[in-house]
Order: structure tokens, then sequence, then C-alpha cells
């Protein structure tokens, strides 16, 4: 039987970076928590190992292909396999305490708003959910009287920036941008960048899609949207400034001009131990800061030339509605290409572009109700446009 102090946790996305870190955290403290379910993707054994590890009720593939495996591997444990979108949604659905959002990129929304439904504290890495179905995932949250926890640093560093604040007294939010792999390159070179160049990040140890995402800013322009959903700040008081060294994640301006900023080394551990513990503070095992040896902490304005994916995510916002879900699609088809060779590294936020522009006209598309059905209906379209835009380009 479960003692009753046990907290029931559940991680979505347990194979991938957030989930591997969020592991490590609960690892450390295994007869503090019932573990319900674990997903992940093509990496069965690490799923198999870490089910077993953590005692966990389910495991689930994302794929259906490599059920048999999971299923090998756990035999003789008692732990049940499971495998696909399905499976992975009724898993969401199981009574937890706890539930940690990460998978990557859309396919984190549906498990999401299943688990708010069952009235669990969504600890939400998924930034997607946020830019694809802000107002949804908001509502979802509410009608249940479920909470939602940001894990993506920037957000968790506002968060605790915002603790015992009144937030008609803020002013401005300031999210920080490292300027990925790419902030240092003479511009002209950066149409020619490669795969393994962009993949390898200055200060992050994080997915390669989020990796990615940094190099060309599309992370940032995410999170922005990110900001205004999950907090309701308009979006003129939203501010990215790049700070080299990842080390500021977020600052809070407040009316009477004072600015509070969150500092921390870049350990992910740090977001995802708040939300963990949340409402209280707890040791967790990250860097502590030596401020005299860093000497310096560097800002600069973000060129808007080099970055224009900040520009549309401005756009996005202006826009509202289904545009998130539609920008969000159009990025990841893009990324997806980029990764395959198709598009060069430049490309990307120019096949987004277009996507917009050619969907800004279907006003039956952008002007819907925001509905998981609208939602979904929305990615594809956005999917569909950015194919026939990558389809129009040279092949490289
Ligand atoms: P990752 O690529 O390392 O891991 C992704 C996880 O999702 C894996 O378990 C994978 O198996 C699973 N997955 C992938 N596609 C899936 C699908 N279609 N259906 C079901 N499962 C699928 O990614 P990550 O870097 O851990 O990022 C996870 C999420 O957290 C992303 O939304 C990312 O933007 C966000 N995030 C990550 C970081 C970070 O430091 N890594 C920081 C902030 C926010
Ligand atoms: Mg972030």
């Amino acid at each position: 039987m479960t003692p009753t102090s046990q907290r029931r946790v559940s991680i979505f996305g347990a194979t991938g970076s957030i989930g591997q870190s969020t592991i490590d955290l609960i690892a450390r403290d295994l007869a503090a928590y019932d573990v319900v379910a674990l997903t992940g993707g093509h990496n069965v054994a690490l799923l198999a190992r870490d089910a077993i590890r953590l005692n966990a009720d389910i495991a689930i593939t994302a794929h259906e292909e490599h059920l048999p495996a999971l299923r090998d591997r756990l035999s003789g444990s008692g732990i049940e396999a499971a495998a696909g979108e399905a499976a992975i949604e009724e898993a969401a659905t199981r009574p937890a305490d706890w539930v940690m959002s990460a998978i990557v990129g859309a396919a984190g929304l549906l498990p999401g708003l299943r688990a708010l439904e069952a009235r669990a504290t969504l600890a939400l890495a998924n930034k997607e959910s946020l830019v694809t179905a802000g107002p949804l995932i908001m509502a979802t949250a509410k009608a249940h009287h479920a909470r939602i926890l940001p894990v993506d640093s920037e957000h968790s560093a506002v968060f605790q920036g915002l603790a015992g604040e009144n937030l008609a007294a803020v002013e401005r939010v300031i999210i920080t941008a490292s300027g990925g792999a790419f902030r240092d390159w003479p511009l002209e070179k950066l149409a020619h960048a490669t795969l393994a160049q962009a993949s390898a990040h200055p200060n992050w140890d994080m997915g390669q899609r989020i990796t990615i995402d940094s190099a060309s800013m599309f992370n940032k322009a995410l999170e922005v949207i990110e900001t205004k959903e999950y907090f309701g700040f308009r979006a003129d008081q939203i501010e990215v400034v790049v700070h080299p060294q990842s080390l500021v994640h977020a600052l809070v301006g407040f009316n009477d001009g004072a600015l509070m900023a969150h500092l921390g080394a870049p350990d992910m551990r740090h977001a995802i131990g708040y939300a963990l513990h949340w409402p209280d503070r707890r040791t967790l095992p990250v860097d502590r800061l030596d401020l005299a040896q860093i000497a310096t902490l560097e800002f600069r304005a973000p060129d808007e030339q080099r970055y224009p994916a900040l520009r549309l995510a401005r756009e996005v916002m202006a826009a509202g509605g289904l545009c998130g879900a539609i920008f969000n699609a159009a990025k990841e088809e893009a990324l997806d290409s980029f990764i395959a060779g198709r598009i060069g590294f430049m490309d990307m936020a120019d096949v987004v572009e277009q996507v917009l522009t050619r969907l800004d006209a279907d006003v039956t598309l952008m002007q819907g109700a925001m509905t998981l059905d609208n939602v979904r209906a929305a990615d594809q379209m956005g999917r569909i446009t950015a194919q026939q835009v990558i389809g129009s380009y040279p092949a490289v």
C-alpha cells in the first residue's frame, strides 16, 4: 500500500533532457514519491530502466513499433507497458498530484490538458502548450481548480519574482536570451550555418530541437508568447535582452522603478525543483554562483535582422487566437526541414513568415474559437502550408 505521505508523480517526456533532470531530482528521494506514469519515444532502453528504477505503474512509448521491445524489457517487473498517443492520453488521466509536461512540441498539449482535467498540478516545461493553446490550457486549469507551475527557466524566474507582489504594480517583464550558438557570428555567415553548429549551445545542455531554436531565437519567440499567455501581461510589457552568460534568467520591473532579477546557474534542475517543491524551497543540487569570480554581467539589445523570429512573435501576439498554433506548427516543420538538410538556417524564419502571410487571409481559420479541435486544425494547416512553402525552395 502507498503511504499517504507519498506524492504521486507522472513524467511525460521522461527520456528527454527535462525528463531526465526531473528523474535525477526524484531519484534522490525515492521514498517520497509514488511514480505513476513515465513516457518516452524511441529510447525504450532508457524508459524501461527508469520505470524499473522508479517502480512506475506504467511506461509508455509514443511509437507503437517499440511496444514489443518495451514489453520485453519490462517483463517480470510488474510494470505495465503501452504505446501510442491514446495510451499517453490515458496515462494523463490517471490520478497524480504532480505531472511534469516535458514532451517536446505540439504533442505535449493533450496530455497536459488531460492532467489538468484530472486536477493534477502541472509542471509545464512544454512551452508549445501555451503558444498553441494558451487560453485553452489556462481556462482548463481554472475550470478544474488545477495549478500550472512554469518550468521554463525564464518563466520560473518571473514567477519567483512575482511572489507576494501585486500584479497591478508590474510595469514590465524582461526575459533574457543567451543569443544561442551564433550570437557573435557575422550576419552574412548565418545562412550557411550547419546543423552541427546550430546544435551546440554555449551555456545550456538541452534537447536538440530547443538548442537549434535558441540559435535562431525561435525559442525566445515562443517564450515571449508563453509569458503573455501564462502571466497575462500585455505584449508591450514583455522585453527580451541578450545576456550571453545565462546567469540572469529574467527580471520583473515595478511601477516604483525597482527591477527584481533572478540569478542562478544555468541548470534546469533549479526551475524543475522549484516547481516540484513549490510553495516550499528545498535544497537543490545546483552550482552556487560566485559573483566576484563572475565579475561582469553583459546585456545587449537583440538584433532584429539576426533574429527575425522575435518580430514574428510580436505579430503572432497581435493576431492572437489560433495564430500561435499556426506559428508553432510552421516552426516545427521548418525545424524538421533544417535538421533534414532541406533548407538553410535563415530559411526557417522565412518559411514561418510566408506561412503566416498565406494563412492571414483565412479568416475562418484564424478567428476560430479556442477549442482543442480548432487548435489541431490550425496546427495541421500550419504544417501543410509550411510543406508547400518548403517545397518551393530549391534543393540544397
Ligand atoms: P528532448 O528532445 O530532450 O525530449 C523530448 C521528450 O519528448 C522525449 O522523452 C521524447 O521521447 C518525447 N517525445 C518527442 N516527440 C514526442 C511525441 N510526438 N509524442 C510523445 N513524446 C514525444 O526535449 P527537452 O529539451 O527535454 O524539452 C522538452 C520540453 O521542455 C520542450 O517543450 C522544450 O521547449 C521545453 N524546455 C526544455 C528546456 C531544456 O533545458 N531542455 C528548457 C526549457 C523548456
Ligand atoms: Mg527558457
